[in-house]
C-alpha cells in the first residue's frame, strides 16, 4: 500500500494583506516526486517553508508521517531533520569544510561516531560527485559543486522527504545539468522529493505529478504528460506558452 508522507491540507498563510496561500491541500506519497511550478509570487516557496514549519500557518494542517508537524523545540528538529530541504543558496556553513558539512548533522542529531559519519559523508559526496573537494571549504568550489555539497548533506540525515526550492536558479547555466542530474538519479533510486523548479525538462521526464500553483492556489494537478500536453486550465496555457518546456 502507498505510504503518506506528507499531507498538507486546506492551509492558508498571509502576509499582511497578502495572501500568500489560499487553502492549499497537497499530499506526497512515498517514493513520488512531486514537482509544484508556477509564476513568481505564486506561493511556492511559502508553500515549502509552510512544510517544515519556518514559517507558521494561520489555518490548516500540515501532517508528516500521519502525525502534525509540531510546532517547536525538540520535537520540530526531530521532523525537520526527517524532511532535509535544498535552498536556492545552498546555505552550507562557510567556515567548515566539506566532509564537516555533511557530517555535523548525522554527528550531532543522530549521534553517530565520527568515523562511521565520515565514511557515510564520503561515500555520498561520492555519489553526487564531489568526493575529491572533502577537505575544502565551500567558497574554494563552484555554485554547481556547492549545491551537489548540499543534496549530499541532505541526504546525509536519510530523510523521508526532500524539499528543494529552486535549487538550480543561482546558478549558471553550466552548472545546472550537472545538479539537475544528482536530482534525476535520487529521483529514480525513490528518494521521496517535493520540488520547486523552474526546469521544465527535469518536471516533464522525472516528476510523478505537477502541481500548478498560481496566485496562491492549487490550480491544476496532474500527471506531467498530461499537463504539459493537454494542461486543463487556461492559467496553466499561459504560463506554459512563456516558458521554455524542453
Ligand atoms: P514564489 O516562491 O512562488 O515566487 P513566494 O512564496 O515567495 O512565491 O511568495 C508568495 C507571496 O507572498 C508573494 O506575494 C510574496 O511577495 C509574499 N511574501 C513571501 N514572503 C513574504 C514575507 N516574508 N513577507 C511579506 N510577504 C511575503
Ligand atoms: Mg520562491
Amino acid at each position: 500500500m502507498e505510504q503518506t508522507v506528507l499531507e498538507i491540507r486546506d492551509v492558508s498563510k498571509t502576509y499582511g494583506t497578502v495572501s500568500a496561500l489560499r487553502n492549499v491541500s497537497l499530499d506526497v506519497s512515498a517514493g513520488e516526486v512531486v514537482v509544484i511550478i508556477g509564476p513568481s509570487g505564486s506561493g511556492k516557496s511559502t508553500l515549502c517553508r509552510c512544510v517544515n514549519r519556518l514559517e507558521t500557518i494561520d489555518s490548516g494542517a500540515v501532517l508528516f508521517r500521519g502525525a502534525p508537524v509540531p510546532e517547536e523545540g525538540r520535537a520540530l528538529a526531530a521532523v525537520r531533520s526527517q524532511m532535509s530541504m535544498v535552498f536556492q543558496s545552498f546555505n552550507l556553513f562557510g567556515n567548515k569544510t566539506v566532509l564537516e558539512n555533511v557530517t555535523l548533522a548525522p554527528r550531532r542529531v543522530k549521534k553517530i561516531p565520527r568515523v562511521h559519519a565520515e565514511e557515510q559523508a564520503r561515500q555520498l559526496l561520492a555519489r553526487v560527485g564531489v568526493a575529491e573537494h572533502a577537505h575544502k571549504l565551500p567558497s574554494q568550489l563552484s555554485g554547481g559543486q556547492q549545491q551537489r555539497v548540499a543534496i549530499a548533506r541532505a541526504l546525509a540525515m536519510e530523510p523521508a522527504l526532500m524539499l528543494f526550492d529552486e535549487p538550480t536558479s543561482a546558478l549558471d547555466p553550466e552548472m545546472i545539468e550537472e545538479v539537475l542530474q544528482v536530482m534525476s538519479e535520487l529521483a529514480c533510486s525513490g528518494v521521496t522529493m517535493l520540488v520547486v523548479t523552474h526546469e521544465m525538462g527535469f518536471a516533464r521526464n522525472l516528476a510523478s505529478r505537477i502541481v500548478f500553483m498560481a496566485d496562491g492556489e492549487v490550480v491544476e494537478e496532474a500527471p506531467p504528460a498530461q499537463f504539459f500536453s493537454n494542461p486543463a486550465t487556461e492559467r496553466a496555457r499561459q504560463f506554459l506558452s512563456k516558458v521554455r518546456t524542453h
